[in-house]
């Protein structure tokens, strides 16, 4: 038997949790790009994933979590890394407390992101509005800190659950939790499972129009039906945009095979067939960070995380 084999039995047999070799990245991604995984795991509940972080930990495995994946490059064929993903058992919603002041809910990491926002603003509570087009799951989101419209997540979050690299269950609160642009600072390697969350009540239909709007809003200016992981880099200041540089850098409609940045928005990369490969993306954005820092002496950095 090779390493590889031995390992994916080791951890078969010490943590019950069955290893995938069938998935591939492009299935795992909104970009829809990415080879065949060679160990894909599934989590559904504390205790399987304790085990599997404990085992990462002891074994020296690489591994890497994937939500949404809205936000993810794989690679055309990843084998040494391990990608987890937290299943079902973490879809849970739970109602801690409600008065005329709002509501505290306790989310578990697998949420979608677009539809708690939709229920919580159709019910009259604000503070998830600026969530209606961002295609994450509540870990994912809350591991970028997503936002939009000059909202974040870390607006409304009150704590965040989390299994660290060694297999024990921590609490941060949201002071502890780093959330910047686009950022937070959770230990390296730990796996969030969920968060705590607060919403204000607001006035009857004000949050789903003002989501509403938000979504119209989105709709002229991204190309939001096509395959893409949104946002590739972050913007360079608060003052200047990713994708009005890219844009006067005359990159918008730049192609490398099947990928190409949109003509809609400079700072996407859109997959339009679904046919484009992950080198091809991994180009067009050498190409980005190339000719802006030769043009604008800007050094660009990617939001978007690459496998
Ligand atoms: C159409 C479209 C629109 C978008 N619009 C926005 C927007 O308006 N604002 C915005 O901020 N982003 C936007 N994005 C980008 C993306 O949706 C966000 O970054 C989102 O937060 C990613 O969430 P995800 O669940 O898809 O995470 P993934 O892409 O799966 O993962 C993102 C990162 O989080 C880590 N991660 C995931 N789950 C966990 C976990 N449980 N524990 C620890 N780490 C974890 C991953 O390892 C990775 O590093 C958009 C993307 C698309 C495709």
């Amino acid at each position: 038997m090779n390493d590889k084999l031995a390992i994916k039995a080791a951890f078969e047999e010490k943590t019950g949790i069955l290893v995938k070799n069938t998935i591939t990245g492009s299935k795992l991604s909104t970009m829809s790009v990415g080879g065949l995984i060679d160990h894909f795991v599934t989590i559904e509940n504390i205790e399987d994933l304790t085990k599997a972080l404990s085992f990462f930990f002891s074994e020296g495995v690489k591994y890497k979590v994937v939500a949404g994946g809205s936000n993810v490059i794989f690679p055309d064929k990843i084998s040494d890394t391990w990608i987890l993903k937290l299943g079902q058992g973490f879809r849970t919603k739970e109602v801690i407390s409600e008065n005329k002041e709002g509501v505290i809910l306790k989310i578990g990491s697998a949420i979608p992101l677009i539809g708690l926002s939709s229920e919580y603003s159709k019910k009259n509570f604000s503070g998830l509005e600026f969530a209606g087009g961002i295609p994450a799951a509540i870990g994912g989101a809350l591991k970028m800190n997503a936002g939009a419209h000059g909202s974040d997540m870390s607006q409304i979050v009150e704590e965040v659950y989390f299994v660290n690299t060694a297999g024990n269950v921590e609490v941060f609160k949201k002071e502890d939790c780093g959330f910047a642009y686009r950022q937070s600072s959770f230990p390296g390697g730990s796996v969030i499972t969920g968060c705590k969350m607060r919403l204000k009540k607001c006035q009857e239909g004000e949050a789903i129009s003002k989501r509403s709007y938000f979504l119209a809003e989105r709709k002229k200016n991204q190309p939001i039906t096509i395959p893409s992981s949104g946002s590739i880099f972050k913007n360079p200041t608060p003052q200047l945009s990713a994708g009005v540089l890219l844009d006067s850098l005359g990159l918008k409609d730049f192609k490398c095979g099947q990928a190409q940045i949109s003509g809609m928005h400079a700072n996407w990369i859109v997959n339009p067939n679904r046919l484009a490969t992950s080198s091809e993306v991994l180009q067009i954005i050498e190409k980005c960070k190339k000719k802006a820092l030769k043009e604008e002496g800007i050094a660009l950095k990617t939001e978007v995380k690459l496998f």
